[in-house]
């Protein structure tokens, strides 16, 4: 036999036991990804919300045709019938669902199964986060080889070999998703207040824009907002869960164990903030926090804790502080100390995915629109503000394919706006989503750099403009910030 190949036919009877195998063992085991599919009922509604457009509404009208793929293959035992990497991983379709369904969680948990990235998986275990070379492909196919260089040099891997070794001990014990339950009726979040102190995250993205996080940080000292960092904090998970590189349960064990670290960095609180520039990480603890409300699912990840000397206590200790709800507390302060008002400069704002994820609506929130306009920008409402830009993980899977050539439907779409309502400058709150439109050819702030620019930072030392692939100094020179 050795050497045979086997005929096409045999192949595809195989290769569908193999993934019915996958399917039926994620039913059986209870993964909280596919726990309440049996509640949809068609109705349709996320449809029309899939930026993917793994539907086609104009190909067949049926409204709840997405959700019925994906499900009744569910129902049957039998993998959904689509391109699974199609799904950019918005969780739109979650958002906008009336019960809760999560078509992209099960989209994630049976690529997660099918497709796991041994190479981001490996990163994670060698350094604790995505390190800079993750990030290689993405400069190499714009040709902008010395840009990487230049960032890797100066703003290298921020994780402490003492976390890094933590983090290997936790994941090489693999928890199955199915050890935890979803809470039925999530506690209410508490509103944010103003706090006096805030533990500021390190976010795996901000190696391509180190102009965000130093921005941020002159924003909070500038607030008189105290803030902590630790080099024992780790990535969330958050990004290479979506990318196929943790699974549900390795991105709750390297949340837990950041809490941990948390808590230690800061004086014993009973509100303890946590901020920081991705909204991927602020979705990652805010998820964290709600599953580490049950009390079984707090024993599970503190028996795997306990191997590492560390714990995580009460989450209602914790609340999530992402900067769109964060610094619209501080809209007067802010006003105060606009040094540069950026008058004559058109900008758009598009909000994350993962921040709608995170607060449950598709609805797009005041928060960015009003930081942007803080700064003096005009700012020009479009149809990109509903739109997902294309996603991190379709930009990663372009690359990885070879397709570094022409943009996909999604970010042409998003590129038309841009031209069409003649903007300078796109507004983003997500590293992700700045990476994607940077990536696509369209000049691009994070809006902590945008109110840097306008509170008197230079453009260069904190704002990092050099660093960006897509040339900024055409837009800001014209307003005379350059
Ligand atoms: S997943 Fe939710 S929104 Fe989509 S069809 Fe089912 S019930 Fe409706
Ligand atoms: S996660 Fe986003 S891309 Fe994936 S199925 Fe849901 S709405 Fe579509």
């Amino acid at each position: 036999m050795l050497g045979r190949a086997l005929p096409g036919p045999e192949q595809g009877v195989i290769r569908d036991a193999i993934t019915e195998g996958v399917i039926r063992r994620l039913l059986d085991k209870g993964d909280p990804r596919l726990q309440n599919f049996q509640l949809c009922n068609g109705c349709g509604s996320c449809t029309p919300y899939c930026p993917a457009q793994i539907n086609d509404l104009e190909a067949n009208g049926d409204r709840g045709y997405l959700a019925r793929k994906v499900t009744a293959a569910l129902q049957a035992g039998r993998r959904p019938e689509i391109d699974l990497s199609d799904c950019v991983q918005c969780y739109s379709c979650e958002t906008v669902c009336p019960r809760s369904v999560s078509i992209g969680g099960i989209i994630n948990a049976v690529y997660e199964t099918e497709h796991v990235q041994p190479v981001f998986r490996r990163m994670l275990l060698d350094r604790g986060c995505l390190p800079p070379h993750a990030f290689l492909p993405l400069y190499t196919g714009r040709g902008r080889i010395r840009k990487f260089v230049a960032k890797a040099i100066q703003y290298p891997c921020p994780v402490d070999d003492r976390a890094v070794d933590e983090v290997r001990r936790l994941l090489l014990h693999p928890v199955e998703a199915s050890a935890f339950s979803r809470p039925g009726h999530p506690a209410p979040k508490r509103p944010l207040t103003r706090p006096d102190q805030v533990f500021h995250l390190n976010s795996c993205c901000a190696f391509n824009y180190p102009g965000a996080d130093l921005s941020q940080r002159e924003i909070l000292a500038a607030l008189g907002i105290r803030y902590e960092t630790s080099r024992l904090q780790t990535c969330c998970g958050g990004a290479p869960h979506y990318m196929g590189g943790a699974g549900f349960a390795d991105r709750l064990l390297l949340t837990a164990r950041n809490l941990s670290v948390i808590r230690d960095a800061l004086e014993p609180d009973d509100g303890i903030a946590i901020t920081g520039i991705c909204p991927t990480c602020s979705d990652s603890y805010t998820a964290a926090l709600e599953l580490l409300s049950v009390s079984t699912n707090r024993a599970v990840v503190n028996e795997a804790l306990g191997r590492i000397g560390r714990e995580v206590g009460n989450p209602g200790t914790f609340v999530v502080a992402n900067i769109l709800d964060l610094y619209p507390l501080y809209l007067d302060e802010l006003r105060r100390l606009v040094e540069t008002r950026l008058s004559g400069l058109r900008v758009g704002v598009h909000v994350s995915c993962h921040y709608r994820k995170m607060t449950g609506t598709l609805a797009v929130p005041p928060g960015l629109q009003d930081l942007a306009a803080v700064t003096g920008a005009r700012v020009v409402r479009s149809g990109m503000e509903h739109h997902c830009c294309g996603g991190v993980k379709n930009l990663f899977d372009r690359h990885q394919n070879g397709h570094t050539k022409g943009l996909p439907r999604l970010n042409r779409l998003v590129h038309k706006g841009f031209m069409q309502h003649r903007l300078d400058v796109m507004v983003v709150d997500c590293p992700g989503c700045e990476l994607v439109y940077d990536h696509m050819g369209v000049p691009v702030l994070h809006i902590t750099e945008l109110l840097a620019l306008a509170t008197g930072a230079d453009p260069r030392e904190t704002v990092c403009i050099q660093g960006h692939l897509t040339s900024l100094s055409p837009a800001l020179g014209r307003i005379g910030i350059l």
